[in-house]
């Protein structure tokens, strides 16, 4: 018998995806893009994917990007290639599509920081506040949500409410004390944090400052406030992408995840890019559940169409508002 007939849901859940062989001498770029036009599929991947998935990607963004993608595509099949949270995101907005992640297992520490039985208690100590959540949440956190951002939109989202509105922000303390900073707000904070943006060193940061004098340093407002301090543009990953574009700088010092680097390379050659040291004993400052998904894993998704987000429709149906605020205010303010 094949091994594919072997696979179970379990193995599936077990490793987090479809786990058979694959032919080393297929061209899997070329198999990828047959598997799109054979299955009508849309592959949408975030700018921490790997280079040779963001190669082969239909669309390539950011949190804000992906979900608009994801809101309006006519394919069949989505391929998401980030993280759970994500693909969960795509799945709220489409649920007659079948959406499929490379692995199952590609989680988020930020997202895993705000569980939603305890977000609940949280919520309910405080019932005159309206709660934002960060995008980066589960879809449990989303159903308790009135309205979700992304970093791209957060300070115009808090912006376009009333200057007396009590506000809870989650799960991001540090995007949550930046927009507070920015906005002149005092929203109460869920203390979440990324295990990426979290340990960049401010130490090793300055001393590639000195070596680097005329370098820019840009951060996502993920990261801790003394990084962003010494930060010279802070931004959500979109927006760093276009600044390096943009600016007549030529070398800058990068605070985000290291799978952004390809885009800002490739879209302008000719500038250097450094990624920003974390402060361990390791040098790179990939996210791991990122990088879980390889271009073998988008291959087999798409060829086995598993792992499959599935959602029970009363909580879809109850994440989806808050999303769809998202998505409302960001056209109206025409984000
Ligand atoms: S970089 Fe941080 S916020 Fe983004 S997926 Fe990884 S752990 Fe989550």
């Amino acid at each position: 018998m094949d091994k594919e007939m072997l696979i179970t849901q379990n193995d599936i859940l077990e490793k987090g995806f479809y786990d058979v062989d694959i032919d080393p001498t297929l061209d899997l770029f070329a198999e990828i893009e047959r598997l799109k036009k054979e299955k009508n599929a849309i592959i949408l991947a975030h700018l921490y994917q790997e280079p040779d998935i963001q190669d082969i990607a239909d669309y390539i963004g950011d949190s804000l990007g992906l979900a608009q993608q994801a809101a309006k595509t006519d394919a069949d099949m989505i391929v998401f290639a980030g993280v759970h949270f994500m693909a969960e995101g795509a799945k709220i907005l489409n649920p007659s599509k079948k959406v499929v992640i490379p692995d199952l297992k590609a989680g988020c520490s930020l997202s895993e920081s705000c569980p939603p039985p305890l977000f609940k208690k949280f919520k309910e100590q405080h019932p005159d506040h309206l709660v934002i959540s960060y995008i980066n949440c589960s879809a449990g956190i989303k159903a308790l949500s009135d309205i979700i951002c992304t970093s791209s939109n957060a300070k115009a989202i808090v912006d376009s409410l009333p200057a007396d509105q009590k506000i809870i922000f989650a799960p991001d303390k540090n995007l949550g004390a930046w927009v507070n900073k920015v906005t002149g707000r005092d929203m109460l904070l869920w203390n979440g944090a990324c295990m990426v943006h979290e340990i960049f060193s401010l130490e090793k940061i300055t001393r590639l400052k000195v070596r680097h004098p005329n370098a820019k340093v840009i951060a996502h407002p993920e990261c801790e406030e003394p990084v962003l301090r010494v930060s010279d543009f802070i931004g959500s990953t979109t927006q760093l992408l276009a600044y390096t574009r943009n600016t007549p700088h030529t070398e800058f010092i990068v605070a985000t995840e290291a799978g952004i680097l390809h885009q800002m390379a490739k879209q302008s050659p000719g500038k250097t890019f450094i990624p920003a040291p974390p402060d361990n004993n390791c040098a790179c400052n990939d996210c791991p559940h990122m990088k879980r998904n390889t271009l073998e894993k988008v291959y087999l998704c798409m060829e086995y169409e598993q792992p499959e987000i599935l959602m029970e429709e009363g909580l879809r149906i109850q994440a989806k508002k808050s999303l769809d605020r998202m998505l409302e205010i960001s056209a109206q303010l025409g984000l």
